[in-house]
This record gives structure tokens, sequence and C-alpha cells, in this order.
């Protein structure tokens, strides 16, 4: 079977099994799930969701985080881990949006990942998500489940967003983010794949199946 066959069945099988698959990552405007998405690095969304309600409230624009004390942000965000770094991103990433983007998140990947501590990763989530502009986010998830299902041979995060782009339409990149999150979460889990309740099982070529 060639790769976008099987990318293709995969894609099928997983819509079936995770329908409403979206970002955990709360928010409401653009500028939030690119804030909310620096703080979800090494942490997760979970925990991040619980402390961006109280950071929004008090933090409701982009010019208000700019406008941020760093040891305050920091301490608003400390549970997040990395607090520090990720304090000082967020204020300068928002320093630079309202100098040079009339205070609106930039919508292309190029502007995006020239600001302050942003990814390609974190580009992708804002702009599939936010945006509706498709984009393939590799975290943990997507790259341990894309090597194991033989989707692709690549452990860098770029490498492997590029070899998926190549073997699935555009308009189901955000989407297979998602599904392939949803899978890693649930059933393909970092340290034992449940292998026998897994719905792509006879697709994956991953040689530690276990059940
Ligand atoms: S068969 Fe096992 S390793 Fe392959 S995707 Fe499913 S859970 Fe993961």
């Amino acid at each position: 079977m060639n790769l976008q066959h099987k990318a293709d069945k995969v894609y099928k099988l997983l819509l079936k099994e995770y329908p409403d698959a979206k970002t955990a990552l709360n928010f409401k405007k653009p500028f939030q799930l690119l804030i909310a998405t620096i703080l979800s690095a090494q942490c997760t969304d979970v925990r991040v969701n619980k402390v961006t309600p109280a950071l929004f409230k008090k933090y409701p624009s982009i010019a208000a985080f700019a406008g941020a004390k760093q040891p305050e942000l920091e301490q608003e965000i400390r549970s997040t881990g990395f607090f520090r770094n990720k304090a000082k991103n967020v204020i300068a990433c928002c320093k630079e949006i309202v100098e040079n983007f009339q205070a609106e998140v930039p919508s292309t990947m190029e502007e995006l990942k020239g600001l302050p501590g942003i990814g390609r990763k974190t580009a992708n989530v804002v702009l599939g998500n936010a945006f509706a502009i498709p984009g393939i986010a590799v975290d943990t998830h997507v790259l341990r489940l894309t090597n194991r299902i033989g989707l692709s041979k690549n452990k860098n995060p770029v490498k492997i967003e590029f070899d998926i782009m190549k073997i699935i339409d555009k308009n189901k990149w955000t989407m297979m983010s998602h599904f392939l999150i949803s899978h890693g979460r649930n059933i393909c889990k970092a340290r034992k794949p449940l292998c026998d309740k897994c719905i792509i099982e006879k697709l994956c070529s991953y040689k530690g199946k276990t059940g």
C-alpha cells in the first residue's frame, strides 16, 4: 500500500473514532490561543485551561499582555512550568504584535514564525484553529504516532510536518493533527500503546505491538 493510500485510510478511520476532535485548549480569540499554546509547552492542556480564565480576564487584549509586568505574569502562569521563559516570550511576542501588526495576531506562517518564542508547531496550531488555515502541528503525540504507524521515518518535527503534507490533502492537515493527538492520548500511549483496542492496528507498522 502506498503512503498516500495508507494515510487516507488512517484519516478515515480516525475521523469515525474522533468526529469532534479539536484543540483541547480553551480560547475565544486568536491571541488567547496564541498565548495558551505558548503556555502549553512542556505542560498539559488541562493545566493551561486552569490558568487561562483568570489570565484572560486580567489581560483582555494583546496590548494588555504587552504591558504586563514580567514578575507578576511569571507568578500568574507559574503552574504551567518554565514560567520565566514563557512570561518573557508572551510579553515580547505581544509587544511585537502591537508594534508591527496593529495589535492583531498575524495569520501567515512566515509572520507568526518571526515572533519571539513562536515555532512552526505553535504557528500551525494558531493557523489551523484560530484562522482555519490548514496546518500540521507536530507535537509529541504526532511525532510518536506518525513514526509508529509508518507515515514518516523522521524524528525531526519539521521534517515530519513536510512528510505528512506530501501524503495528505491540504484540507485534512489540521484535522489529521487533532486525530493523531486524540489517538495518542487515548490508545497509542507513549509507554504502552493499547494495540488490541486500536482501530488502525491493521494499517500500523509498529513492531512492538501489544495485545
Ligand atoms: S497499533 Fe498500536 S502502535 Fe499502532 S497506532 Fe495502534 S496503538 Fe499505536
